[in-house]
């Protein structure tokens, strides 16, 4: 996180809140992500390098940006173009190259490079998206926050064929995970 330099992705003017640990706007309705939940996220994650992990809420790229400098391969989707093109702007401008940025419904997934060790939802959402959950490879993770007004951080592991087991982490609050694209 040190080597992220958060003060790139967010709004023109905020520079200096950029290392306070608070969400802020990126335009479009929508928030960064407070530096703890990205770093709480990104742990409950536990990959390692090389996993090929899909994230949902690409938003303006910092937590893309993270799980790069862990060495995963990165998938991310968002159902936003304005947001899509923002992060594709801020992560090459800082050298990221090797991301896959998705422009789409989260909700699809992208069955076409399923699966993943890992899936990182990072808006809100009342139940656990039962539809990504066949793109989860064998023993891995889904980070999801689950409710509508306040969220828990709960894990789903993928533990056998059908099994998924799931622990809960805490309260959290996100902007809400909406269908389809605009
Ligand atoms: N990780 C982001 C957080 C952005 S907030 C960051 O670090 O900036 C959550 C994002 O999820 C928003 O950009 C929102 O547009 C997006 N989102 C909401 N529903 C979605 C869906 N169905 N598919 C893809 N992205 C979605």
């Amino acid at each position: 996180m040190e080597r992220v330099p958060r003060h790139l992705f967010i709004e023109q003017g905020l520079e200096h809140l950029a290392y306070l640990d608070r969400p802020l706007p990126i335009g479009a309705s929508q928030t960064i992500s407070q530096p703890y939940t990205v770093a709480m996220q990104t742990h409950l994650l536990a990959l390692s390098k090389w996993d090929r992990v899909l994230e949902i809420g690409t938003g303006c790229g910092y937590q893309t940006a993270i799980l790069l400098e862990l060495g995963l391969m990165v998938f991310s989707m968002e159902r936003q173009k304005k947001l899509y093109l923002l992060a594709q702007k801020n992560l090459s401008a800082l050298g990221y190259n090797s991301v896959q940025l998705h422009y789409g419904d989260g909700f699809e997934g992208l069955p076409q490079f399923a699966p993943f060790k890992g899936i990182l939802i990072t808006c809100g959402i009342p139940q656990i998206p039962q539809s990504l959950l066949g793109q989860l490879a064998m023993g891995g993770r889904m980070v999801v926050p689950v409710g509508t007004e306040v969220q828990t951080m709960t894990v789903v592991e993928h533990t056998h064929e059908q099994t998924f087991k799931e622990q809960t982490f805490g309260a959290y609050s996100f902007v809400p995970m909406l269908h389809g694209t605009r």
